[in-house]
């Protein structure tokens, strides 16, 4: 093995929080090397597949931003760390916007964000190009194809492509690595066999190696390790990466049943954004962790585009018969469901009164009869979004119990969201800790 990178600031990961941070170390005058596992064209972890980030605004107080924070994690936070987060949100954005970041208006379809969230003109994957532009112009030497796989302080080793071990030297680390929701052996953990039918809606490369190491050096955990955040997405995605577009949004408007044709869930709980994020762990708890939204011809054009055609089919046992789900039981299933069914007004945009008597379970809204060919289905499995364990930071973003070893973004997140999902908060976490971190890490290293 060689000894031969020498720099003040390593960033291990290169999606928004470790460009954040390498930025601001390099504007703080510190010399930067960004490791990145992957290779070129695959560069910038999940942030490649967002779309917003949620920030302060005029029609956004932070009071308001705050309350939103302290419901979905039922007080699972760390307030000094949110409010820092909520506070500087406005400014890591109008920031991104001076180093080369644009912004759009919001689309349509985004789940009623346009007050809270601020767009990314071209996705993540536009905001990602821009960070590396702009990292290339100002100096910071990038490693594609380059997994650290050994820490030793603030240094450390990497593994390149080839095989190659390279060990590096560094003033101050800068841990922008993600979680370890790609690392399907680590999710067994918890979720034994069944993690090997999860689809990973972000980059392969997120596998939790450095999280794992300061782990293991002393850092201080934070967030449940048994969690992950997981969407009911089309059972046809891709194993890693098929990000957005997955997403299936029919589920209010049918039935869901699983491998024996049954239902199990109240497919109407509550309107959809409120709900969508529970059907990930409610399939990953079914017979082979696949389920099926069936639907009829009434609820076709009535939610987001699917990105892969529906199965379609005459009648409801020809429907279970392509699927190769049993028949009788589907049928069945479909029969009672239709006899349940209490007439009311059909309204998709409010908790309405179309609801089934006497059917467990019940679907509490939006139940109209399945009656009207053709009939469409389409696969459900559980995809993962992100995992919540990671490691205990200040308000300095120096990871606890470690010298000079900083952490932003997905790997520190959990100090702020320790359980739920506020949309947009990701990335805000990411921008803003990236920022201090950068900063910090250029502090420790003498800048
Ligand atoms: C489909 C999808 C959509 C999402 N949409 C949104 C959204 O619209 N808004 C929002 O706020 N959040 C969203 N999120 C969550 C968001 O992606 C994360 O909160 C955010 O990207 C975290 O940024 P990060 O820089 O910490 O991690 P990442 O962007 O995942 O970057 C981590 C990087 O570390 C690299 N890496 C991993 N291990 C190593 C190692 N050992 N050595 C070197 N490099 C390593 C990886 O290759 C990767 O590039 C979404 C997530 C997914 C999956």
């Amino acid at each position: 093995m060689t000894t031969d990178l020498h720099c003040d600031v390593a960033v291990a990961g290169g999606g928004n929080a470790g460009l954040c941070a390498a930025l601001t170390a390099r504007e703080a005058g510190a010399s930067v090397i960004v490791f990145e596992s992957a290779p070129r064209d695959f560069r910038g972890g999940n942030s490649r597949h967002t779309r917003n980030l949620r920030c302060l605004g005029p029609e956004y107080p932070e009071e308001e931003y705050f309350s939103d924070l302290m419901r979905v994690t039922a007080g699972r936070t760390d307030e000094r760390l949110a409010r820092i987060t909520i506070q500087q949100s406005q400014e890591a954005s109008g920031w991104m916007r001076r180093h080369g970041v644009r912004f759009q208006p919001s689309l349509s379809g985004t789940l009623h964000l346009e007050r809270t969230n601020a767009f990314f003109l071209g996705g993540g994957k536009a905001l990602l190009n821009a960070h590396y532009a702009e990292a290339q112009r100002r100096g910071i030497r990038i490693l594609y194809d380059a997994e650290v796989i050994a820490l030793d302080g603030p240094g450390g080793a990497v593994r390149v492509r080839g095989g190659e071990e390279i060990r590096f030297r560094a003033q101050a680390l800068v841990a922008a690595s993600g979680g370890f929701e790609a690392n399907l052996e680590w999710l067994k953990e918890t979720w034994g066999p069944a993690a090997e039918n999860f689809l990973i809606r972000g980059t392969p490369y997120n596998k939790g190696t450095v999280l794992r190491m300061l782990l293991d050096a002393g850092a201080e955990p934070v967030g449940d390790p048994t969690q992950c955040h997981a969407v009911a997405i089309d059972g046809r995605a891709p194993k890693f990466d098929g990000g957005i577009v997955t997403r299936l949004d029919c589920v209010p408007l049918g039935i869901v049943v699983n491998r024996e044709g049954r239902r199990f869930y109240d497919e109407g709980e509550d309107l959809w954004p409120k709900r969508y994020a529970i059907w990930g762990r409610l399939v990953a708890q079914q017979p082979g962790q696949i389920a099926w939204s069936i639907i009829d011809s009434k609820a076709r054009g009535r939610f987001m585009p699917s990105v892969f055609p529906p199965v379609q089919a005459e009648s409801v046992a020809q429907l279970a018969a392509k699927l190769e789900l049993p028949v009788d039981a589907v049928e069945e299933t479909v029969r009672a469901f239709n006899r349940a069914v209490v007439e009311g007004r059909f309204d998709p945009t409010e908790l309405d009164d179309c609801r089934t008597e006497g059917l467990a379970p019940a679907k509490s809204h939006w139940a109209q009869r399945i009656d009207r060919p053709p009939f469409f289905a389409y696969p459900l499995r559980p995809g993962i979004t992100f995992t919540y364990l990671g490691v205990r930071v200040d308000e300095r973003a120096a990871v606890r119990g470690m010298q000079r070893i900083f952490a932003a973004g997905e790997i520190m997140a959990g100090n702020i969201l320790g359980q739920g999902y506020l949309a947009g908060i990701g990335m805000t976490i990411g921008s803003v800790f990236g920022r201090i971190a950068g900063k910090e890490a250029a502090r420790a290293a003498g800048h």
